[in-house]
């Protein structure tokens, strides 16, 4: 498969160019037509396979398809990633694709200030890439909502798990409406991770790398 294959508008396309990526990895031909489609995907899949490319361009075309942010209104993609590093990393992908298609992103994560994060989040962003316990932190003090968060991935499932956060997760996967798109991505396939994945995903795709 090629990029061109794949049915991505000229301004996506454009920014994949700029990357200068010689041809899509596998993770992102299996994930892409799935994805595109609506469906929920679950991807086992290792750090350095191109899985946050395999999840980060969708979600774009999924935000171009919905109304423009209202005043008030959170983000429309959320990402949740077990640590600060990985949600900066997520963050800097989605910058690199966003930008073109003029998509706002934020990082919000646990030890650091939260006055810049609580600002981005106010000014509106389209997306939003969280650790799980700030995001609990800022959404059980009002500085944002899920209410219209129709696209939901969560990255690295399994380490998420090991870190203690299920509680959160499934606080937070309860705050979204249960008619959203739903993407899991995890290195490994343990029973604790299955479970997650029948919870939160319906009719998934399984996508083995
Ligand atoms: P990830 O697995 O998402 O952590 O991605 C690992 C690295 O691969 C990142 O630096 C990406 O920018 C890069 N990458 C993503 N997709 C491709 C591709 N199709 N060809 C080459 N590199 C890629």
């Amino acid at each position: 498969t090629a990029f061109d294959e794949i049915g991505f508008p000229d301004y996506m396309m454009a920014s994949i160019r700029a990357q200068g990526y010689p041809s899509p990895t596998t993770i992102q031909c299996q994930s892409w037509p799935m994805a595109l489609s609506g469906r929920d995907v679950v991807a086992i899949a290792q750090t350095g396979s191109g899985k946050t490319v395999s999840f980060a361009l969708p979600a774009m075309l999924h935000i171009k398809a919905q109304p423009a942010l209202a005043p008030g209104d959170g983000p429309i993609a959320l990402v949740l990633a077990p640590t600060r590093e990985l949600a900066c990393q997520i963050q800097v992908e989605c910058t690199k694709f966003g930008t073109n298609s003029r998509i706002r992103n934020t990082a919000i994560y646990g030890g650091a200030p939260k006055g810049p994060q609580i600002r981005d989040l106010q000014r509106g962003v389209e997306m939003v890439i969280a650790t799980p316990g700030r995001l609990m932190d800022m959404l059980e003090s009002n500085r944002t909502n899920l209410r219209r968060v129709t696209y939901l991935v969560l990255d690295e499932a399994d380490r998420m798990l090991d870190m203690g956060f299920e509680p959160q997760i499934r606080k937070i996967v309860g705050q979204i409406r249960p008619d959203r798109q739903t993407l899991m991505f995890s290195a490994t396939w343990p029973k604790e991770v299955q479970r997650l994945a029948s919870d939160f995903l319906t009719d998934m795709i399984q996508v083995n790398v």
